[in-house]
């Protein structure tokens, strides 16, 4: 990131009252430090302010965080613990934060970058200070989940693009790995959309292929299922944790669901749009995510051949 950029972010001026609040979340165990950090961050944060430190997993667990300003030491659990168990794939773990201490020996700030602190702030703190580093923090963290927007979403259809895909299906396979669990990969494929180009026209084309992706990933019902765009009208479901049949219910229902929207293909032999799926299984001893891929591509060519419109799978 450019300095430039950089700068922009440190130049504190006053957020826009008219738009959502940030939440920061404070946690100190001095009831004068607790009320000042909090009274000068309410000025544009909504602020939630904790004195037990041993509260903090419970509340970001329940509550959406943007920011945690944290003392370092605290008689529950040290700042360095908390911040640790939170860096340890909580759902916070990427949230930025800020170590607020009067910690100010060289192995206490080691210690806190150590941690996975974002910030260090020495306290008495300075309310200028305070204000542009959270500003700072909270700016760089919105830069980042924009990047990663562009990076992993298909911009036609809002779902996930391959290259999120591939990096989803390689955890997904580790995860499998280690619970021993059996993963299902469903490809599917617009059928004869050629022919619907060729009659109604490309725009209408990228009209049907957002449908069609809001379809598929409606007709996901697990939090764990991740729907993505291959490329083209191909797209690739992944469902953990998944047998045969779960898999077949899911994959039907998507193919069903598609069918029901009745959108009017002149060019198909059945009048309207259908999409047809190939469904194949990840077991422990299974290879990598190519090979399931590769399967799951035989298995719609098999759709495909036995007249579209249908799901066909793997032997368990
Ligand atoms: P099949 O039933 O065998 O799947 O035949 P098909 O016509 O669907 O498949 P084919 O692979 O021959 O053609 C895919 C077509 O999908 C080619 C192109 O016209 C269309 N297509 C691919 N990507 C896009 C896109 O982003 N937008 C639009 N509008 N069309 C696309
Ligand atoms: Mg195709
Ligand atoms: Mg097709």
């Amino acid at each position: 990131m450019s300095s430039a950029v950089l700068n922009e972010f440190a130049c504190y001026s006053p957020i826009d009252s008219t738009s959502v609040k940030p939440t920061v979340l404070v946690v100190d165990d001095n009831p004068v430090n607790l009320s000042l950090l909090t009274q000068i961050l309410e000025e544009e944060y909504s602020v939630i302010a904790e004195a037990d430190s041993s509260q903090v997993m419970t509340i970001i667990a329940k509550t959406s965080v943007d920011l945690i300003v944290l003392d370092l030491m605290m008689p529950q659990v040290n700042g360095l613990e908390v911040c640790k168990s939170i860096r340890k794939g909580t759902k916070a773990n990427a949230t930025p934060i800020i170590f607020v201490t009067a910690c100010d020996d060289e192995t206490s700030e080691d210690d806190c970058w150590n941690a996975g602190a974002s910030d260090f702030i020495i306290s008495p703190v300075r309310k200028l200070t305070l204000l542009n580093r959270v500003k700072y923090q909270l700016a760089l963290q919105e830069h980042n989940k924009a990047l990663q927007e562009q990076i992993y979403i298909d911009s036609l259809t809002g779902l996930y693009n391959r290259r999120y895909l591939m990096e989803a299906m390689t955890r997904a396979l580790l995860q499998a790995q280690r619970d021993t669990t059996q993963l299902t990969v469903i490809m599917l494929d617009i059928d004869y959309f050629k022919e619907f180009n060729d009659h109604y026209g490309h725009i209408e084309g990228d009209e049907c292929l957002i449908k069609v992706a809001q379809t598929i990933k409606e007709s996901l019902r697990r939090p764990s299922d991740i729907a993505c765009r291959f490329g083209g009208e191909e797209f690739v479901c992944v469902l953990p944790d998944t047998n045969k049949q779960g898999a077949l219910e899911v994959a039907t229902r998507v193919v069903s669901h598609i069918a029901s929207l009745h959108i009017t293909n002149q060019g198909s032999p059945l009048d309207y749009v259908t999409i047809s799926a190939g469904v194949a299984f990840w077991t422990p001893e299974v290879l990598n995510t190519n090979d399931v891929l590769r399967k799951a591509d035989n298995q719609l060519y098999q759709a495909k051949r036995s007249g579209r419109n249908k799901v066909s799978a793997q032997d368990a």
